[in-house]
């Protein structure tokens, strides 16, 4: 009964954990990356106003123009980068599946880090495209050579993702002009994955985009920096040709992101989430330093809301399900790499909650 291109799509390993959180009594949920702060107010009240003065209908397909100018000028003034266009998606991940089918031809080859974001894979998978891993372990950083070495008359786009899900790591200005440089010499697309940019804790974000301008699509998102995964808002921006092709895709597709969510994004400009920032970045010292007195082997992360240690005893999967018997939630490093050796926590969650779930997790650890 199904069509070839779903055979390969298994459900998610993260949301499997994650339903599982439901059957029990006071879990530690270190399984899902959505912050725990709240929306900001101003961001609730002009949703709450479209809703009850009009803004109910289906916006332009590419999304409010105020909106589009707040992002072109907010990508200008961040990093430099002057897309030729801007396209507001439903959520990054809308962003990401309109791409993969504009850009993907069956047999295309895309460079994807290892680890990786689990929906780079398959979506890649959907659309018949090959996947070529360029290996971060054992520090998670980037070596621009690695993916130079990939590189074949196939290839078609690199992947970026920085600040990392799951590693937290962030690549550092001179990693990133050097893949621009790789790029450039082979005319191949980047696509530049930075849902994670306003959480970097220890140097200021870099985007590719600002060194590489004409080939590269940035994504990007509000669910994250603002707390609003379920608002569905994310946006791409990038060559007027490729947007174009998104914008005709998403009219019949997606149509538009959600109205209200539009109207409550525009506000999110003039909001300082820095203080919340701050606060993650004392739980990632927290985290990073709970794992470490407790024995754990395990990389600092500059950025994003993970961290991503070797798994006790070395098998990520008995380790996580282990954990799992004692109510703490965290996701098998198989889910997003080749290797069984990690296993990704979301520290998104209270600090209280941190330190019982380093205590536990230290118990289980001796298990092994
Ligand atoms: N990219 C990365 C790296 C992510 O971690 C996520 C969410 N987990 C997304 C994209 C998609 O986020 P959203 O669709 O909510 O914007």
């Amino acid at each position: 009964m199904f069509a070839d291109r779903i055979k390969n799509l298994t459900a998610s390993g993260i949301r499997k954990v994650f339903d599982l959180a439901a059957k029990m009594k006071n879990p530690v949920n270190f399984s899902i990356g959505q912050p725990d702060f709240d929306v900001p107010e101003e961001m609730k009240q002009a949703a709450i106003q479209a809703i009850q003065t009009g803004g109910n209908r289906y916006t332009v397909t590419q999304g409010l123009e105020e909106l589009r100018i707040r992002i072109k000028a907010e990508l200008q003034k961040s990093r430099q980068f002057n897309p030729e266009s801007v396209l507001v998606t439903s959520g990054t991940s809308g962003g990401l599946l309109l791409l993969m089918l504009v850009l993907i031809n069956p047999g295309d080859e895309v460079l994807l880090p290892d680890p990786y974001f689990v929906m780079y894979r398959h979506l890649l998978n959907l659309v018949g495209g090959i996947a070529r891993y360029y290996n971060l372990y054992p520090n998670f950083q980037l070596n621009p050579l690695d993916i130079k070495k990939l590189i074949t008359e196939k290839t078609k786009l690199i992947i970026i993702n920085s600040p990392s899900n799951p590693t937290g790591a962030v690549f550092p200005e001179a990693s990133l002009r050097q893949v621009a440089e790789i790029a450039r010499e082979h005319n191949l697309l980047v696509l530049s994955d930075e849902i994670y940019d306003a959480f970097v804790y220890d140097s200021p974000h870099c985007s590719i985009a600002t060194y590489y301008p004409n080939k590269t699509i940035l994504l990007a998102g509000y669910s994250k920096s603002y707390g609003i995964p379920g608002w569905r808002m994310g946006y791409a921006a990038g060559p007027g040709d490729i947007i174009e092709k998104m914008t005709t895709l998403q009219q019949f597709s997606f149509v538009c992101a959600p109205a209200p969510a539009q109207y409550g994004c525009i506000k999110a400009f003039d909001i300082d989430m820095r203080p919340q920032m701050e606060l993650y970045k004392q739980k990632r010292d927290l985290i990073y330093q709970g794992l470490v007195e407790r024995g754990f082997q395990v990389t600092k992360p500059s950025g994003s809301f993970y961290i991503f240690p070797a798994a006790p005893g070395g098998d990520d999967q008995s380790f996580c399900e282990k954990a799992v018997e004692h109510e703490v939630l965290i996701i098998p490093g198989n889910t997003f790499s080749s290797s069984k050796t990690h296993f990704r926590i979301s520290f998104a969650v209270a600090n209280d909650v941190i330190v019982r779930g380093l205590d536990i997790l230290a118990k289980v650890a001796k298990l092994m």
